[in-house]
């Protein structure tokens, strides 16, 4: 079985109590043979990247700015161009809109969502988005600029909004969340979106699933979101593994280049 946790955070475990190559190692038990480790500022992807250097066939790197961190550093565009060009880097973000938490910075989380979107443009890299409290707008620019490559990571918003995602061509993937007991709503997106456009995530170090809740969360229970994945889609894990192994690969262009 190969399965690929998709979005994860592995630079924010607590490496202080494990080692990132225990981390990984408990991963390849589960079958988790891959992950996509996403970066939230420029100077967290660059520390991410020597981090994970010595794994780099069994990590893939995203490069951005998380719409949260916009005020950690100053936005550089050609820095993060730089950066995003380099090899390994599969994906730009995570980029996005988050109104939860932040809405005084509203125009530049736009405008750097958009930033996002022209350099995935430019280097025909798909982008990671992250919305809370603002499907509109979400969904408005990812109309407005055209947006067909991409996927909506840890998802949590309602049928609808799976709908348009899908009308543009995105990819949905759901989290941990997906096994928590007052879910019951995401459970009937998950049963609504295709498996074909599916991916699953950790979202390490947070959100861990059942019944790992309140541990740290780590790439190998993605198994743990694979499995009741395919409870709900009514199909076996491993079909879920290959069906979501083959998205991935689809959407991030790592068609045949990832070994077992
Ligand atoms: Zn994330």
């Amino acid at each position: 079985m190969f399965l690929i946790d998709s979005h994860c955070h592995l630079d924010s475990l607590n490496l202080s109590t494990r080692s990132i190559d225990k981390v990984l190692q408990d991963a390849l038990k589960n079958d988790v043979k891959h992950c996509l480790s996403v970066a939230t500022t420029l100077s967290g992807y660059e520390s991410m990247r020597q981090l994970l250097t010595p794994y780099q066939k069994q990590c893939s790197l995203s490069c951005g700015i998380h719409p949260l961190n916009l005020d950690d550093e100053q936005y550089d565009a050609n820095r993060f161009e730089t950066l995003a060009r380099q090899d390994n880097v599969v994906a730009l973000g995570e980029t996005g809109l988050d109104y939860y938490y932040q809405q005084d910075n509203i125009e530049l989380q736009q405008t750097i969502f958009k930033e996002h979107i022209r350099l995935g443009r430019k280097l025909s890299k798909p982008i990671i988005v992250h919305t809370r409290s603002s499907k509109q707008d979400t969904l408005k620019i990812l109309k407005e600029e055209h947006v067909h490559s991409g996927v909506l990571h840890c998802f949590t918003e309602d049928i609808d909004t799976a709908k348009q995602l899908l009308d543009i061509g995105f990819y949905i993937s759901f989290s941990g969340i997906i096994t928590f007991k007052n879910a019951e709503a995401l459970r009937e997106v998950a049963k609504y979106v295709p498996i074909d456009r599916i991916l699953v995530e950790t979202d390490s170090p947070y959100l861990a699933p059942v019944p790992y809740r309140g541990k740290e969360n780590q790439p190998a229970y993605v198994r743990e979101v694979a499995n009741y994945l395919s409870i709900l889609k009514g199909v076996t894990l491993d079909i879920i593994a290959q069906q979501t192994t083959n998205n991935f690969c689809q959407l991030f262009n790592l068609q045949g280049k990832l070994n077992e």
